[in-house]
């Protein structure tokens, strides 16, 4: 089990999804990650293999800026646990970035369909096809609504995930889902917070909605 941390609102998205992935170290994990979508429309990912102080490490003096992002502790399924397998993952364009807890059974298909059609890959595991399958939403019949391109991606998936996604082009937006892998959403009069379970939360509210499988 490993975890997932997802913020959108008025303060600084960063140190809250810091905050939240030590607080899902219990859970056991083989590296991190975080993703921000900054004020300028830059989206900016860090990940590296180790733990949450070692991303911290890594983090300093970089570009950290904005109100919305994800971030994730991974425990490798597929792909060794090295820095370009740790999550999140993005799309071709650099505009879309995922985080992914649970297992794509049919990424091998899903990775050859999307190689034929041109996407490249830059990591090992089964989810980064998440991140190409929202791309490929979103350029076409879901242009303009992140909501309509994650949702069309995840009736392509087989297997468990929970999911988070933003995209440099709905710097507004944080959207989730979940089948099988546990996730909670939060909002509060300072954000929405996603998390995989409430001890992230604990310290913002109490009123914690648990999603459904096959919930976005
Ligand atoms: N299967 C994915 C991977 O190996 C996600 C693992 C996880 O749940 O952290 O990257």
């Amino acid at each position: 089990m490993c975890g997932i941390v997802g913020y959108v609102g008025g303060r600084e998205a960063c140190p809250i999804l810091l905050k939240g992935l030590h607080r899902l170290e219990y859970r056991g994990y083989d590296s991190a990650g975080v993703a921000m979508v900054d004020e300028d429309g830059a989206l900016n990912v860090y990940k590296c293999k180790g733990k949450v102080s070692d991303l911290e490490h890594f983090l300093a003096g970089k570009e950290l800026g904005g109100n919305i992002g994800i971030a994730h502790t991974r425990w490798a399924t597929h792909g060794a646990p090295t820095d370009k397998n740790a999550h999140p993952h993005l799309d071709c364009t650099g505009r879309i970035a995922i985080v992914h807890n649970g297992i794509i059974e049919n990424y091998r298909e899903l990775r050859s369909y999307l190689a034929r059609n041109g996407h490249t890959f830059a990591s090992d595991t089964d989810s980064e096809v998440v991140a190409h399958l929202v791309e490929d939403a979103w350029d076409g019949p879901c242009k303009g609504d992140l909501v309509a391109a994650v949702s069309n991606a995840v009736s392509r998936l087989e297997g468990s995930w929970a999911l988070a996604v933003v995209c440099a082009d709905a710097p507004d937006q944080l959207v989730v889902a979940r089948n099988g892998s546990p996730l909670v959403v939060a909002s509060t009069p300072e954000g929405a917070y996603a998390a995989s379970d409430v001890t992230p939360l604990a310290s913002v509210t109490a009123h914690v909605i648990q999603l459904e499988n096959g919930q976005i």
